[in-house]
């Protein structure tokens, strides 16, 4: 699995900078219907400033279903977001001009596309701070095109699942509004920012008001169940949505913590001042 990309250099549009706006807006080809993603070819950015990345994973994901746009450069990265909006993306983080935190932020003023980070092997810190900033996952360079395809369809199931649960009623418990058809939080009728995993996680808690939910539970339906490195993505998820909250770990309001089980959110009589 961590094979890095062979040389292999038969990208279908060998030049992202040729193609912008029009690759990123283009009806997808007959034939290319992929059942499993509901719509045509998900169109991906790839932001990465080294060629012997960038190209063969873009031909083979090209391979595997994905149309790709590549960018080389923060404001590369930035040109594009402008032109069109990509169904994902990767998102390298050590760029020429600046870091791909940079972009991700700009992804998460603007929009909630989702976005797998490109981390080298052990900057865990990367890691956790690209997740924090609401990146979706993250693959350790170095990757194998297959490894980075399956990340990419899980991520993107997710969102659709997500879309699909769009229509759920808000739920309302001691001032915290979650409203899934907006996809908005309100605390005492202040709108919060929060990233897309802390929306989800504050959904699936909220969904089960006053019972307990595991943490296996919660990594299955909010990450992937065998992503490396999630039970403490779910604690710095859960410390950065308590912040959010003004939720007191020692005192909660919300969200408690029922050590080595998992959490439980306050049923609506608990939660009431
Ligand atoms: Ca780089």
């Amino acid at each position: 699995m961590g094979r890095p990309l062979g040389p292999r250099l038969t990208p279908r549009r060998p030049d992202g900078a040729a193609h912008g706006g029009a690759a990123l807006g283009a009806v997808p080809p007959p034939g290319a219907y992929d059942p499993s993603m509901t719509v045509g070819r998900r169109v991906i950015l790839l932001v990465e400033d080294e060629q012997s990345i960038s190209r063969p994973l873009a031909s083979a994901l090209q391979r595997e279903g994905f149309d790709t746009v590549i960018a080389a450069s923060v404001a590369e990265a930035r040109e594009r977001l402008a032109e069109a909006t990509p169904d994902l993306v990767l998102l390298d983080l050590m760029l020429p001009d600046g870091s791909g935190f940079d972009v991700l932020r700009h992804l998460r003023s603007a929009g909630d596309v989702p976005v797998v980070v490109l981390t080298a092997r052990g900057e865990e810190a990367d890691r956790i701070v690209g997740l924090e900033l609401g990146a979706d996952d993250y693959v350790v360079k170095p990757f194998s095109a297959r490894e980075v395809a399956a990340r990419i369809r899980a991520v993107l199931r997710r969102a659709a699942r997500q879309r699909s649960h769009g229509s759920d009623s808000a739920i309302e418990i001691g001032g915290l509004r979650l409203d899934p058809g907006r996809h908005s939080v309100e605390l005492d009728g202040e709108e919060l920012e929060l990233s897309r995993k802390e929306y989800d996680l504050l959904h699936r808690l909220m969904r089960d008001a006053g019972t307990v939910v595991t943490r296996e539970q919660l990594i299955e339906d909010v990450w992937d169940m065998n992503w490396f490195g999630s039970t403490k993505t779910l604690d710095v998820h859960v410390s950065s949505l308590r912040r959010k909250l003004g939720d007191d770990p020692a005192h909660p309001r919300y969200i408690h913590t029922i050590r080595g089980v998992g959490f439980r959110f306050s049923s609506p009589d608990e939660a009431r001042e």
